[in-house]
């Protein structure tokens, strides 16, 4: 059996940064990946264009059981340490939003510079480990029938969603077998299926602004024939939805408002035409109801009523259905962090057992937070290991 310093479990995001720290430090290293490809969700984020890392990665852009869990890593590898390693790697970023960095030659670019900077270390794909073992301060990692030996090991498998790109919960038995809690996943930065609106607005998208708890998002919302989706409801996705969601489709205008002016000022105009002011034309059509009555024959409960609808509609969880587990970005949960080192990402029941990545249970916002919290907790991983 050949004997390594460290063995690290899954060549993705996290894997591969902490591989490139292990080969700096001069140590015997050893990959294993289950797919015959490295990186692969880095090689499809971003839209293909990765995005990176985002300039206001902080603790409250991170959700999980304990989000604080981050600052130790994010105080060591913030995002200027990753723009200087683009720099260095010569890959070329644009801002699509301020402090939002996208890679401007594809994220190829990335996987490339992360490969670049592993070698010296083994890298076995189409290795699908299935067990992680402990004898006499040695770990035994089997992967396909043969047994790999190390001093170290970290796990860094990822999270189980978008499952088409070859995904796997052995990080989360590897940990259980060493007494970890495991925090039950969900999809997260993903669409949600629900029955408020039905599928004549399917196509359309608008900006919004989501309440979810006391948090307001700002961002567009896309209707889908079987709910919503788009960023602003990705972004409610990650967080807590436990209370449901408030929408306003119309942020800019109090409707009731707008509705009574113009019923004073102009009764003889239609409501779908009033709300066409404000809204796209099949969003204002589809909430007058095809009623062609002048506005001065509403009354102002059913001008509230619509109001209401526009700026205030209220999804309760019951009728949220997070859509799904095989196109979410991410996952909710995972390992419990309780019993993980924040600053060197070691167990504290199995010391020489690390944890990195999104197999942890820390889920980052839409916006290049997962990456960077890939990258930062990897390469942590990867100086303690
Ligand atoms: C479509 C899509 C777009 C995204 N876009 C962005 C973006 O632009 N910006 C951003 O910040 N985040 C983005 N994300 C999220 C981000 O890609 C992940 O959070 C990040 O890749 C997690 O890194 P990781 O190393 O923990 O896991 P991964 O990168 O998923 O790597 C895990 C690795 O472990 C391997 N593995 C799993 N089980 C086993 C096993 N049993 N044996 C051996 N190997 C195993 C897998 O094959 C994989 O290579 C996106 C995700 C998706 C799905």
């Amino acid at each position: 059996m050949k004997q390594y310093d460290v063995i690290i479990i899954g060549a993705g995001a996290a894997g591969l940064s902490a591989t490139g720290e292990l080969v700096t430090r001069g140590k015997r290293v050893l990959a294993l990946d289950m797919g015959n490809t490295p990186a692969r969700k880095v090689a499809v984020s971003g839209g293909g264009k990765c995005n990176i890392t985002n300039m206001a990665a902080d603790v409250t852009r991170y959700f999980g059981e304990n989000p604080n869990f981050v600052r130790g890593a994010l105080s060591r590898i913030g995002p200027t340490d990753i723009l200087q390693w683009c720099n260095r790697h010569k890959i070329k970023l644009y801002e699509k939003e301020p402090g939002r960095y996208f890679c401007t030659d594809g994220a190829g670019v990335v996987v490339d510079a992360l490969i670049h900077d592993a070698m010296g270390a083994d890298i076995k794909y189409n290795h699908a480990v299935e067990s992680v073992t402990r004898h006499d301060d040695q770990f035994i990692v089997a992967a396909n029938g043969t047994k790999f030996c190390a001093n170290s090991v970290i796990v860094a498998t990822g999270g189980t969603s978008f499952g088409t790109l070859g995904v796997s919960d052995v990080g989360y038995k590897i940990a259980k077998s060493f007494g970890h809690k495991i925090i039950p996943v969900r999809p997260a930065l993903c669409a949600m299926a629900t029955s408020m609106f039905g599928p004549d607005l399917a196509g359309i998208s608008v900006p919004v602004e989501i309440t979810v708890a006391r948090e307001k998002i700002q961002d567009n919302l896309l209707f889908t024939h079987f709910g919503i989706g788009g960023p602003a409801v990705y972004r409610a996705s990650v967080r807590d939805i436990s209370n449901g969601i408030t929408i306003n489709l119309c942020p800019g205008a109090d409707m009731f408002g707008a509705l009574k002016n113009a019923k004073q000022k102009n009764g003889k105009r239609n409501i779908s035409s009033i709300l066409s002011e404000y809204l796209p034309v099949r969003i204002a059509k589809y909430f007058s109801n095809n009623d062609v009555r002048n506005i001065a024959d509403w009354r102002d409960s059913e001008i509230r009523a619509i109001a209401d609808r526009i700026n205030k509609t209220q999804i309760q969880s019951s009728d949220i259905k997070l859509y799904n587990m095989q196109s979410a970005e991410i996952v909710r949960g995972g390992i419990s962090t309780e019993h993980i080192s924040s600053k060197t990402m070691e167990s504290k029941l199995c010391p020489g057992l690390f944890f990195a990545g999104e197999v942890l249970d820390i889920s980052g916002d839409l916006g290049g937070f997962n990456l960077h919290w890939a990258w930062a907790s990897g390469r942590i991983a990867g100086r303690y290991a």
